[in-house]
Parts: structure tokens; sequence; C-alpha cells
């Protein structure tokens, strides 16, 4: 039976919906008329506010699968057991763009996924790159302004952009990715996930190590050239929406496989890096990948707003086990997403049927009311801890033997030394491996530079010399002949 037309209020709308109730059949419109008034007001209000970075993107529902044992590791339930499935959530995007804004940009990549487990949500908040710009989470609105559009002429700029990267030049590493063919991605099923900071897990026995997550694509890594990318933008900007949807809807499912590198206390004392410093990787050949999981992307959702849009992702949702480090973005981004949320979908945004915990088991007599409160909101139970309503503590042994700070209250700025260009130094070398990678490299960065005013190009050319003089060479070279100085 087809549904029936009605009000928001429910009731049905008699005959036809488009007549408009008017005095005479030419005169003015009548302020009663709840059919238009409502019809329009609702218009009105149709957008929330976009996300202020990630504000392009695409989700889909699927599973996580436990493929090996690794409770020595980590102690959480979803883990618990080989072949134990959990169902998952998991948003794709680019970055720096508006929500219309092309799907072959340049761009890191999010990739977020919600784990609807029975402790509670799990969201791992990664991206497709492995290391990010900053490591002073103070930067980050700084460095995102710089990344979107000049507050005067509303253009991308490229003064700014590249004028931030060369004067905190502690973004090598993540430029060094983002210019390479993997900062434009062939669709989002042939790209990798990083968790990118370090993680804390514990067993059951409270032991716990430092981790890193990889979510390695079983399609493989395939990327667009920097021309490729420019051309899709223009023919189908939405190509990777439809690339991901099609897919998902032909039962040609994406798969990732999940790996875990490790590190004990003692391990990260002797580090030749800080295991809280967002900007360098876990070496594969000192803390090999060990396999555990397996998440396959099956369904798409039924309605983009519903799902996809009001979709929340936040660090901070976490279960009994898995804890943040002291990784100080990390910890500031532990704030940052769920304060996002608050503003853009409500303080109850964990209400919307997405971001719900499958448990049912929301229990928290203290956060009541607020905007939009759909759930009962815990009905007669007192709003406080009441003595004669007892509530249950669950227990679990979490991570006793931390580490211990210690220390006045200091100002601190992780400034850049020449370190950071090791890794850099490490990747320019990687890129070897591959067909044309360096050549594309060193492309990338000129097309984008030339744009920039000639003493940033030179600054340009400085920066990226700093990892290889062969790749500061290349650029300069591109650069002359792209903007000829007079
Ligand atoms: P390895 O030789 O063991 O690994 C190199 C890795 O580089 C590859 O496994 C691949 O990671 C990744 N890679 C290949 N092409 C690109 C590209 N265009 N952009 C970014 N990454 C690429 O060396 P190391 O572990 O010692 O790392 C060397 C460098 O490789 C690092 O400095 C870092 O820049 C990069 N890298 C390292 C990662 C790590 O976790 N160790 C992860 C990703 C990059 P994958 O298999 O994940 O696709």
């Amino acid at each position: 039976m087809a549904p029936v037309y009605t009000n928001s209020n429910g009731c049905p709308i008699p005959g036809d919906p488009f007549a408009t109730q008017r005095i005479g059949k030419h005169g003015p419109l009548l302020l009663q008329d709840f059919n238009l008034i409502d019809s329009l007001a609702h218009f009105d209000r149709e957008r929330i506010p976009e996300r202020v970075v990630h504000a392009k993107g695409s989700g889909a529902y699927g599973v996580f699968e436990v493929t090996d044992d690794i409770s020595d590791i980590c102690g959480s339930a979803f883990l618990d057991t080989v072949g134990k499935k959990t169902k998952i959530f998991t948003r794709f995007s680019t970055v720096g763009g508006e929500s219309g804004s092309a799907d072959s940009a340049r761009d890191p990549r999010g990739f977020a996924t919600k784990f609807y487990t029975e402790e509670g949500n799990l969201d791992l908040v990664y991206n497709n790159t492995p290391v990010f710009f900053i490591r002073d989470p103070s930067k980050f609105p700084h460095f995102i302004h710089t990344q979107k559009r000049n507050p005067e002429t509303h253009l991308k700029d490229a003064d700014m952009f590249w004028d931030y990267l060369t004067t905190n030049q502690e973004s090598i590493h993540q430029v060094m990715i983002l210019f390479s063919d993997r900062g434009t991605p062939a669709s989002y099923r042939e790209m990798n996930g990083y968790s990118g900071h370090t993680y804390k897990w514990s067993n059951k026995k409270g032991e716990w190590h430092y981790v890193q997550v990889h979510m390695i694509s079983d399609q493989g890594v395939k990327t667009l050239n920097n021309e490729e990318a420019g051309q899709l933008a223009g023919s189908n900007p939405d190509f990777a929406q439809e690339d991901l949807f099609k897919n998902i809807a032909a039962g040609n499912n994406p798969s990732w496989t999940l790996y875990v590198q490790t590190m004990t206390q003692e391990q990260a004392k002797n580090a030749p890096f800080s295991v809280f410093d967002l900007t360098k990787v876990w070496p594969h050949a000192d803390y090999p990948l060990r396999r555990f999981g397996k998440m396959t992307l099956n369904e798409n959702p039924k309605n983009y707003f519903a799902e996809v849009e009001q979709a929340a992702f936040s660090p901070a949702h976490t279960v009994p086990f898995m804890e943040p480090s002291a990784d100080p973005v990390l910890q500031s981004r532990l704030f940052s997403y769920s304060d996002t949320h608050r503003h853009r979908l409500g303080t109850n945004y964990t209400q919307i049927p997405v971001n719900c915990p499958v448990t049912g088991a929301v229990f928290n007599p203290h956060m009541r009311d607020g905007a939009m409160n759909v759930n009962g909101n815990l009905g007669a139970h007192p709003n406080y801890m009441a003595s004669d309503k007892p509530i249950e503590f669950k227990q679990f042994s979490l991570q006793e033997e931390q580490e211990v700070w210690e220390g006045a209250a200091c100002p601190f700025h992780w400034k850049y030394t020449d370190d950071d260009f090791k890794q850099p130094a490490a990747l320019w070398n990687v890129l070897k491996r591959y067909p044309n990678q360096q050549e594309h490299l060193a492309h990338n960065v000129a097309v984008h530079a030339c744009n920039a005013r000639p003493e940033i190009q030179d600054r340009v050319v400085e920066y990226f010399s700093k990892v290889s003089t062969d790749l500061g060479d290349r650029i300069k070279k591109e650069l002359l002949e792209l903007s000829p100085r007079k």
C-alpha cells in the first residue's frame, strides 16, 4: 500500500498537496496554510553545519571479523574469539574541501570506522596516511586555514599553502606522501588506513603495549596521477562516492586486512623517535605487522543524510582495554571531535540511530535533557546517583603499570630538527621501487607550487632539498620551466 501524504503532525493532506490557500483564485495567500508554511519552513532548515574538515564523504556498513588471536595484546570483548563478527560503519572523506568538492582532490583521506561492539561503540578515526602535518595540536586550526580559502579572495591559495608548510617543517613527511601519487587515490576501496597515532592496548592481565594499527586494502593500493585526478575533478567530481556505492550494490564488497604493530614501554624508550610524534612511522622491519582481523563493507546506507552526514566519529569513543597514548594531537582530538558533533548535531548526537551503541546500554543518570532528546531520557530514574537506586559498575583490569608523568606545567612547542627529514628521505628511496614515482612526486609539487610567489617557490625547493638534493633539483628545474623568472 502506498504511504499516505501527511503534514508534519501526521494529518493527511486532502486532495492536491500543491494547492495553496488563497483569497479567491488569484489573491494573496493565507497564513493559516500550514501545509505550505510548514514545508517552506522545513526546507529553510534542511542544512546543518557541514564538518569544518572532512566535509565531503562516503559511507557504508559492514562487518569486522577476528582472524587471529591477539588476547596477549588486547582484552576487548569484540576481539576475544577468532571468527567473532562485529557490525561496523565506515566513512571515507577528503579533508580540506567543502561538501560539494571533488573527490579527486590532492588531500589526505579520512578513514573512520565505528565498531558497534558489545562493550559500546569503538571509533577508529584514521587516515589513509600513517603520519600527519603537525605534532603540536595548537597548530591545527592555523594549519587548516592555510589549506582552505583565502579570507579576502575566497580562493585556494598556493602562497598560504606553501608559506605554512615551509615554515613548519615537521610537515615534510606528510607532504612527501601527499604529493606522491598516494595523495590522489584511485578510489576509497584502493587505499589503506593507518592509526597514525600511537594508542595503548592492554590484555586482561593488565599488561600493556603501545600500538599502531594498519588497515591494508585487499584490493591493493591504486592511485591516480596528477593529470588524471585533475581531469576527473571536472568530468566526475563524485567518482569515489559512485565507485563505492556501485561496487557494494553489485556485491563487489571491498575489504581490508587489519594488522597491529606493538612496542613495549622499554622498546619505546630506546626507539630513535618519540612514539608520541605523529610525524613518524614505526619502520616495518623493527616493528613487524601482526594480523588480527578483516573488515568488509557490504551494505550501502539507505539514506545519505541520516546515516552518512549524521555519522559522528570520535577517537574518545573507545572500549575497555583500548586507551589513547599521550600523543598531544590525539589528546586534543579526544576533545575536539566530540565537541564538533555537539555543535553540528547537538548534545544528544549519540542518540541518532547511526551513532547509537547496539548494546542499548547507555545508562548515565547525569546525562539528561538537551535538544532532541528522543530516547526516553531514562524515564523516572533519578538524575543523580541515588542511594536507593543502585547502578552496577563493571570491573576490568586496566593497564596497571601506567607511565608516570611528573613535572611542572610548562609551555612546550615541538620544534623541527634535521631528524625530521630522515623518514622522508627513507620514503624518497622507497619511491624508487615503483615506476615513475620519484618523477611524479617532483612534478606534483612543481605544478602546485608554481602558483606561489617566487620567494615561496625558493623556500619550497629548499624544504625538499633537505630530504634529497636530487628531489630539490628536480622540483627547481620544473618550477623554472613552469614559471620562468624575469
Ligand atoms: P618499508 O620498506 O618496510 O616499507 C615502505 C612502505 O612504504 C611500504 O610498505 C608501503 O606501505 C609504503 N609506501 C609505498 N609507496 C608509498 C607512497 N607513495 N607513499 C607512502 N607510502 C608508500 O620501509 P619502512 O617501514 O622502514 O618505512 C620507510 C618509509 O615508508 C617511511 O619513512 C614512510 O615514509 C613509508 N611508510 C611506512 C609505513 C610504516 O608503517 N612503516 C607505512 C606507510 C609508509 P604500505 O604497505 O602500508 O602500503
